[in-house]
This record gives structure tokens, sequence and C-alpha cells, in this order.
């Protein structure tokens, strides 16, 4: 499971934007933030139940889920402290993932029991590896060239007795099947 490649595009998925506009307002006018949120990773629906407690610069985002893929397990509660961060247009708020990093989003794997940032849970944009297969690919064939190039610089000649020589067949062979 440790080397396999985990995408953020089939994790949950939260946001400062997935809730209410304004959650360090409320906090100060006394209305705590809190709700029920559905969000879905394409395959299954998680419900969370959320509530915020901000006061001053110290906040506290409280959710309460069980995750569709271990229905069975005990509800889970997590708290996640959050960053209150001046702003021209007021007080924005963040979270705090346990690595210290301020997060606008944080994610629950299938396999996971806590949100967490996309560096804590070693999650990869699904674009970053098509890039990965597209620059191997480019690697592979740069190498292939190269091995042509190398064998055609060995074709000394490329008929002998009236055949090809085995030479210029195995250097034409590659090339057919390489498609280069
Ligand atoms: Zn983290």
């Amino acid at each position: 499971m440790k080397n396999q490649i985990m995408l953020v595009e089939n994790c949950f998925k939260i946001s400062i934007g997935s809730f209410p506009k304004g959650l360090v307002r409320k906090c100060e006018d006394g209305d705590f933030p809190a709700g029920q949120l559905k969000i879905s990773n394409g395959e299954k629906t998680l419900n969370l139940s959320y509530s915020f407690q901000i006061e001053a610069d110290n906040g506290v985002a409280t959710f309460s889920f069980i995750s569709p893929y271990f229905p069975h397990e005990t509800r889970k509660i997590q708290t996640i402290p959050m960053e209150i961060v001046p702003s021209a247009w007021g007080k924005k708020c963040y979270f705090q993932c346990t690595c210290g990093r301020r997060c606008f989003t944080i994610y629950l794997r299938p396999d996971g029991k806590r949100f967490g940032c996309r560096k804590c849970l070693d999650l990869t944009y699904e674009i970053e590896t098509v890039n990965r297969q597209l620059m191997n690919g480019d690697i592979l064939r740069i190498n292939r060239l190269n091995v042509l190039l190398e064998k055609r610089d060995k074709i000394k000649r490329i008929f002998y007795d009236g055949k090809t020589t085995r030479r210029a067949q195995s250097f034409i062979h590659l090339r057919e099947k390489w498609g280069l």
C-alpha cells in the first residue's frame, strides 16, 4: 500500500470554501457555524458533521464522520486547529495540519482515518502521473534512437553477396519494431 500512488482525485476533499462564507465573522458574532456536508470522492459519499469555534486569533474545527469505506467502525471525531490570518477583506481562516502547514484544502484517503494535507497523506495529482508517464515515454524513445544510431554506425555494408547483411537486418527489424 505504501508504494502505491494515491491520487488527490480519489480522496474526500474539504476546503474552507465548502463551508458558509465569513466563518471568522460569524464566530465573532457568537453564531458558531455548524452543520452537515455531503462529500463525494466520485465513488462513495461521506457525511460530515462540522462545527467551528473561533475566538480572537485561535480557532478549531471539529469534524465527526464515519468513512463509507469503514462503515462498521465507530464514528471518528477529529479536531483541526484553525489559523486566523488578517487580510484586506477581514480575517481569513485556514486549516492547520498536524505538520504545521496552513491549508485551504484537506483530504481524507479512502484507506485513511483522518483528514490531513496533501503532503502528509502522500497524495499526487492525476496530471502529475500523466506527465511522469509522458516523460518516461520520451526518455525511452531517446534511448531507443541512440541504440538505433549506434547500430547504424556499425553497419559497414547493407548488402553482401546479394543479401542484406545481418547487422542491416537487425537494424531494420528494430526500427520497425519500435516504430522509429
Ligand atoms: Zn500535513
